[in-house]
C-alpha cells in the first residue's frame, strides 16, 4: 500500500517537473504538444538518454549559457592525421568519446570513397578570445557576433564539435558534406547550426560543424525535438536545473 502510494507520487512529481520545464522553454508549439500528449513515453526515452550519457556530453553552450574561462575537458586526446581522416594542421584534439565516434564515422565515409578533412576541433577559452578579437578588428562587432562565438559561448570549448572541410558555405556543395548530411546521425553526430534556425541557435547556418552526442541522444533529438540539436540541449539543461519542483 505504501509502495503503491510512493510510486504514484513519484510519477506525479516527474510530470510536474516536465510541465515546469516545458513552461519555461520556448521550443515550438508542436514539440510541446507532442511531449504533453505522451509524457510517459517521453520520460522513458529521456531516462534512457540520461543514463546512456555517462561521458556527460549533453552540455548546453550558447550565447546565453556561457562556460567559465577556466573550463577545459579533462579527457582531451590528440587527433591524428590518417589515411581515412586528414587534419589541416597538427595540434588538433577532442574529447576521447568524440574522437572514437569520429574515427568510426570517417572510416565509414572512407569505405564509401570520401576522405574527411578535419579543420577545427577543441578550442580553449583563450584561443577563442584571440580569434574573436581578430575577427572584430576585421569585420566589426555586429557582423562578428553572427558567425563567431564570444569566448565561453563556443561549443568548441567543450571538445565535442568538429569543423569539416573548408569551413565555408561552399562546403555544402561537396560530396563530403552531402555524405555527412545523409550519414552523420547514424554515428551519433548532429549538425550544430542548421539552416533557418538562426533565431533558435543564435548562429547562422554552418554546414561544416557537427557535434557528437551519441546514438541514444540522436534518436531522442529526431523523435521528440524535430531533429534540432539546440532544442534537445535546451530541454536537458532545464530538466537538470529544475530537479525539485514544489
Ligand atoms: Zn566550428
Amino acid at each position: 500500500m505504501i509502495n503503491a502510494f510512493m510510486v504514484c507520487c513519484k510519477k506525479d512529481e516527474r510530470l510536474v517537473r516536465l510541465n515546469a520545464v516545458l513552461d519555461r522553454l520556448v521550443l515550438t508549439d508542436e514539440i510541446k504538444a507532442d511531449i504533453r500528449t505522451n509524457p510517459k513515453e517521453f520520460l522513458t526515452d529521456l531516462d534512457e538518454v540520461l543514463a546512456a550519457d555517462t561521458d556527460d556530453l549533453l552540455i548546453l553552450v550558447d550565447k546565453k549559457h556561457v562556460l567559465p574561462s577556466t573550463y577545459a575537458p579533462t579527457d582531451l586526446v590528440p587527433v591524428e592525421n590518417t589515411s581515412y581522416m586528414k587534419t589541416n594542421r597538427p595540434g588538433h584534439s577532442l574529447r576521447k568519446p568524440v574522437y572514437e565516434g569520429l574515427k568510426t564515422m570517417c572510416k565509414a565515409a572512407k569505405a564509401d570513397g570520401y576522405t574527411m578533412l578535419i579543420s577545427s576541433t577543441y578550442r580553449s577559452y583563450q584561443y577563442q578570445d584571440g580569434l574573436y578579437k581578430r575577427y572584430i578588428k576585421i569585420y566589426g562587432e555586429e557582423a562578428t557576433a553572427k558567425f563567431s562565438a564570444k569566448p565561453g559561448t563556443s561549443q568548441h570549448q567543450l571538445g565535442v564539435v568538429i569543423d569539416f572541410g573548408n569551413v565555408e558555405d561552399s562546403f555544402a556543395e561537396t560530396d563530403e558534406s552531402k555524405w555527412l548530411e545523409e550519414n552523420a546521425e547514424k554515428y551519433g553526430f548532429a549538425l550544430s547550426f542548421p539552416k533557418g534556425y538562426e533565431d533558435v541557435t543564435g548562429f547562422k547556418w554552418e554546414c561544416w560543424q557537427y557535434r557528437y552526442i551519441g546514438l541514444q541522444a540522436i534518436a531522442m533529438q529526431r523523435k521528440w525535438f524535430g531533429d534540432i540539436n539546440q532544442y534537445l540541449h535546451e530541454f536537458v539543461d532545464m530538466w537538470k536545473k529544475i530537479d525539485n519542483v514544489q
